[in-house]
Protein backbone atom coordinates (compact mmCIF):
# COMPACT_ATOMS: atom_id res chain seq x y z
CA UNK A 1 0.00 0.00 0.00
CA UNK A 2 1.13 3.41 -1.17
CA UNK A 3 2.06 5.77 1.99
CA UNK A 4 -0.47 8.35 2.84
CA UNK A 5 1.07 11.33 1.58
CA UNK A 6 1.90 9.57 -1.91
CA UNK A 7 -2.08 8.82 -2.03
CA UNK A 8 -2.93 12.46 -1.36
CA UNK A 9 -0.66 13.26 -4.33
CA UNK A 10 -2.64 11.19 -5.92
CA UNK A 11 -5.63 12.24 -5.40
CA UNK A 12 -4.66 15.79 -6.22
CA UNK A 13 -3.61 15.02 -9.43
CA UNK A 14 -6.83 13.95 -10.54
CA UNK A 15 -7.91 17.44 -10.30
CA UNK A 16 -8.36 19.75 -13.82
CA UNK A 17 -5.20 21.29 -14.50
CA UNK A 18 -3.11 19.93 -11.80
CA UNK A 19 0.02 17.91 -13.22
CA UNK A 20 2.32 15.90 -11.28
CA UNK A 21 4.17 18.76 -9.90
CA UNK A 22 1.25 21.01 -8.75
CA UNK A 23 -0.03 17.79 -7.49
CA UNK A 24 3.41 17.55 -5.18
CA UNK A 25 3.55 20.85 -4.34
CA UNK A 26 -0.03 20.89 -3.42
CA UNK A 27 0.51 17.88 -1.04
CA UNK A 28 3.26 18.81 0.60
CA UNK A 29 2.01 22.74 1.47
CA UNK A 30 -0.77 20.71 3.09
CA UNK A 31 0.83 18.33 5.21
CA UNK A 32 3.12 21.30 6.66
CA UNK A 33 0.22 24.03 7.05
CA UNK A 34 -1.51 23.82 10.30
CA UNK A 35 -4.11 21.28 11.52
CA UNK A 36 -6.71 24.06 11.64
CA UNK A 37 -6.19 25.64 8.55
CA UNK A 38 -5.96 22.01 6.66
CA UNK A 39 -9.24 21.30 8.83
CA UNK A 40 -10.88 24.56 7.55
CA UNK A 41 -10.22 23.75 3.79
CA UNK A 42 -11.88 20.46 4.04
CA UNK A 43 -15.06 21.21 5.94
CA UNK A 44 -15.00 24.12 3.11
CA UNK A 45 -15.10 21.66 0.53
CA UNK A 46 -17.16 19.59 1.95
CA UNK A 47 -19.90 22.15 2.69
CA UNK A 48 -19.71 23.68 -0.39
CA UNK A 49 -19.96 20.07 -2.14
CA UNK A 50 -23.51 19.53 0.06
CA UNK A 51 -25.31 22.98 -0.40
CA UNK A 52 -24.87 23.13 -4.15
CA UNK A 53 -27.03 21.36 -6.69
CA UNK A 54 -28.69 21.73 -9.88
CA UNK A 55 -30.99 24.38 -10.80
CA UNK A 56 -34.49 21.91 -11.68
CA UNK A 57 -35.03 24.60 -14.50
CA UNK A 58 -31.53 25.87 -15.68
CA UNK A 59 -28.85 23.26 -14.38
CA UNK A 60 -26.77 25.68 -13.61
CA UNK A 61 -25.31 25.03 -10.30
CA UNK A 62 -26.85 26.92 -7.21
CA UNK A 63 -27.50 27.00 -3.13
CA UNK A 64 -30.96 27.35 -4.35
CA UNK A 65 -33.44 25.96 -6.44
CA UNK A 66 -34.71 27.43 -8.76
CA UNK A 67 -31.09 29.41 -9.14
CA UNK A 68 -30.75 32.92 -8.48
CA UNK A 69 -31.22 33.46 -12.32
CA UNK A 70 -34.32 31.42 -12.63
CA UNK A 71 -35.87 33.17 -9.37
CA UNK A 72 -35.26 36.91 -9.82
CA UNK A 73 -38.00 38.68 -11.53
CA UNK A 74 -35.39 41.66 -12.83
CA UNK A 75 -34.15 38.85 -15.57
CA UNK A 76 -35.59 38.95 -18.86
CA UNK A 77 -37.53 35.78 -19.63
CA UNK A 78 -38.07 36.06 -22.97
CA UNK A 79 -34.62 34.90 -23.69
CA UNK A 80 -32.74 31.87 -23.13
CA UNK A 81 -28.45 31.41 -23.21
CA UNK A 82 -27.60 27.83 -24.12
CA UNK A 83 -24.19 27.37 -22.52
CA UNK A 84 -21.97 23.58 -22.26
CA UNK A 85 -21.28 24.59 -18.25
CA UNK A 86 -21.79 26.49 -15.29
CA UNK A 87 -19.04 28.12 -15.16
CA UNK A 88 -19.92 29.75 -18.82
CA UNK A 89 -22.45 31.24 -17.30
CA UNK A 90 -20.39 32.92 -14.39
CA UNK A 91 -18.20 34.02 -17.42
CA UNK A 92 -21.11 35.62 -19.13
CA UNK A 93 -22.66 37.28 -16.32
CA UNK A 94 -19.39 38.99 -15.42
CA UNK A 95 -19.04 40.03 -19.46
CA UNK A 96 -21.76 42.50 -17.79
CA UNK A 97 -24.51 43.21 -20.42
CA UNK A 98 -26.83 39.87 -20.77
CA UNK A 99 -29.88 39.91 -18.45
CA UNK A 100 -32.05 37.27 -19.66
CA UNK A 101 -31.99 33.10 -18.59
CA UNK A 102 -29.64 30.04 -18.93
CA UNK A 103 -29.44 26.80 -19.73
CA UNK A 104 -26.96 24.73 -19.23
CA UNK A 105 -26.35 21.81 -21.60
CA UNK A 106 -23.83 19.84 -19.25
CA UNK A 107 -21.84 19.29 -22.38
CA UNK A 108 -21.71 19.08 -25.58
CA UNK A 109 -22.32 16.62 -28.60
CA UNK A 110 -19.48 14.69 -29.39
CA UNK A 111 -19.63 11.03 -30.98
CA UNK A 112 -16.32 10.46 -30.29
CA UNK A 113 -16.58 10.91 -26.16
CA UNK A 114 -19.87 8.49 -27.28
CA UNK A 115 -21.67 11.94 -25.71
CA UNK A 116 -25.26 11.69 -27.69
CA UNK A 117 -28.04 13.77 -28.21
CA UNK A 118 -29.79 11.82 -25.08
CA UNK A 119 -26.66 12.99 -22.38
CA UNK A 120 -27.24 16.03 -22.75
CA UNK A 121 -29.79 18.73 -21.32
CA UNK A 122 -31.93 19.37 -25.29
CA UNK A 123 -34.80 17.20 -24.05
CA UNK A 124 -34.73 20.22 -21.02
CA UNK A 125 -34.50 22.69 -23.49
CA UNK A 126 -37.47 21.58 -25.78
CA UNK A 127 -39.92 21.23 -22.83
CA UNK A 128 -38.97 25.22 -22.04
CA UNK A 129 -39.59 25.86 -24.72
CA UNK A 130 -43.32 24.49 -25.15
CA UNK A 131 -45.16 27.99 -24.08
CA UNK A 132 -44.55 31.40 -25.70
CA UNK A 133 -42.40 33.17 -23.18
CA UNK A 134 -38.97 32.44 -24.86
CA UNK A 135 -38.77 34.57 -27.97
CA UNK A 136 -34.80 34.31 -28.79
CA UNK A 137 -32.46 30.92 -28.03
CA UNK A 138 -28.90 32.59 -27.61
CA UNK A 139 -26.32 29.83 -28.38
CA UNK A 140 -23.15 30.18 -26.76
CA UNK A 141 -21.40 26.56 -26.72
CA UNK A 142 -17.63 26.93 -26.99
CA UNK A 143 -16.26 27.61 -31.02
CA UNK A 144 -14.58 24.15 -30.91
CA UNK A 145 -15.88 20.92 -32.79
CA UNK A 146 -18.41 19.76 -30.37
CA UNK A 147 -19.48 23.11 -29.55
CA UNK A 148 -20.21 23.97 -33.27
CA UNK A 149 -21.73 20.77 -33.47
CA UNK A 150 -24.23 21.04 -30.61
CA UNK A 151 -25.14 24.87 -31.93
CA UNK A 152 -25.75 23.03 -35.60
CA UNK A 153 -27.90 20.14 -34.17
CA UNK A 154 -29.85 23.09 -31.65
CA UNK A 155 -30.73 25.48 -34.20
CA UNK A 156 -32.27 22.87 -36.57
CA UNK A 157 -34.12 21.61 -33.35
CA UNK A 158 -35.58 25.07 -33.48
CA UNK A 159 -36.19 25.57 -36.81
CA UNK A 160 -40.28 24.28 -36.95
CA UNK A 161 -40.59 26.45 -33.81
CA UNK A 162 -39.96 29.91 -35.45
CA UNK A 163 -38.29 30.73 -32.31
CA UNK A 164 -35.20 32.92 -32.93
CA UNK A 165 -31.90 31.08 -32.56
CA UNK A 166 -28.47 33.66 -32.55
CA UNK A 167 -24.97 32.58 -32.19
CA UNK A 168 -22.57 34.42 -30.12
CA UNK A 169 -20.24 36.48 -32.49
CA UNK A 170 -16.78 35.73 -33.51
CA UNK A 171 -13.74 36.69 -31.31
CA UNK A 172 -13.68 34.06 -28.91
CA UNK A 173 -10.87 32.08 -30.58
CA UNK A 174 -11.58 28.87 -32.85
CA UNK A 175 -10.99 26.24 -30.05
CA UNK A 176 -11.03 28.38 -27.75
CA UNK A 177 -13.06 28.28 -24.49
CA UNK A 178 -15.82 30.30 -23.13
CA UNK A 179 -14.89 30.13 -19.84
CA UNK A 180 -11.74 31.73 -20.63
CA UNK A 181 -12.49 34.58 -22.50
CA UNK A 182 -11.45 38.03 -21.47
CA UNK A 183 -14.47 40.25 -20.52
CA UNK A 184 -14.15 42.41 -22.94
CA UNK A 185 -14.57 39.66 -26.23
CA UNK A 186 -17.32 37.93 -24.35
CA UNK A 187 -19.29 41.09 -24.10
CA UNK A 188 -18.75 41.89 -27.59
CA UNK A 189 -19.28 38.38 -28.73
CA UNK A 190 -23.07 38.63 -27.03
CA UNK A 191 -23.92 41.52 -28.30
CA UNK A 192 -22.89 41.43 -32.07
CA UNK A 193 -24.52 37.53 -32.07
CA UNK A 194 -25.87 36.35 -35.28
CA UNK A 195 -29.16 34.78 -36.38
CA UNK A 196 -28.67 31.13 -37.33
CA UNK A 197 -30.57 29.84 -40.24
ZN1 LIG B 1 -31.95 28.15 -12.96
Amino acid sequence: MTNPLERLVEELRRLPGVGAKSARRLAYHLIEAEQEDVQRLVETIVAAKEATHRCSQCFNLSAQDPCEFCASSKRDKSMICVVETSRDVIAIERSGDYKGLYHVLEGALSPIDGVGVEDIRLKELMMRLQDDTVQEVIIATDPDVEGEATALYIARLLQPTGIKVTRIARGIPVGGDIEYADEVTLSGAVLHRQEMR
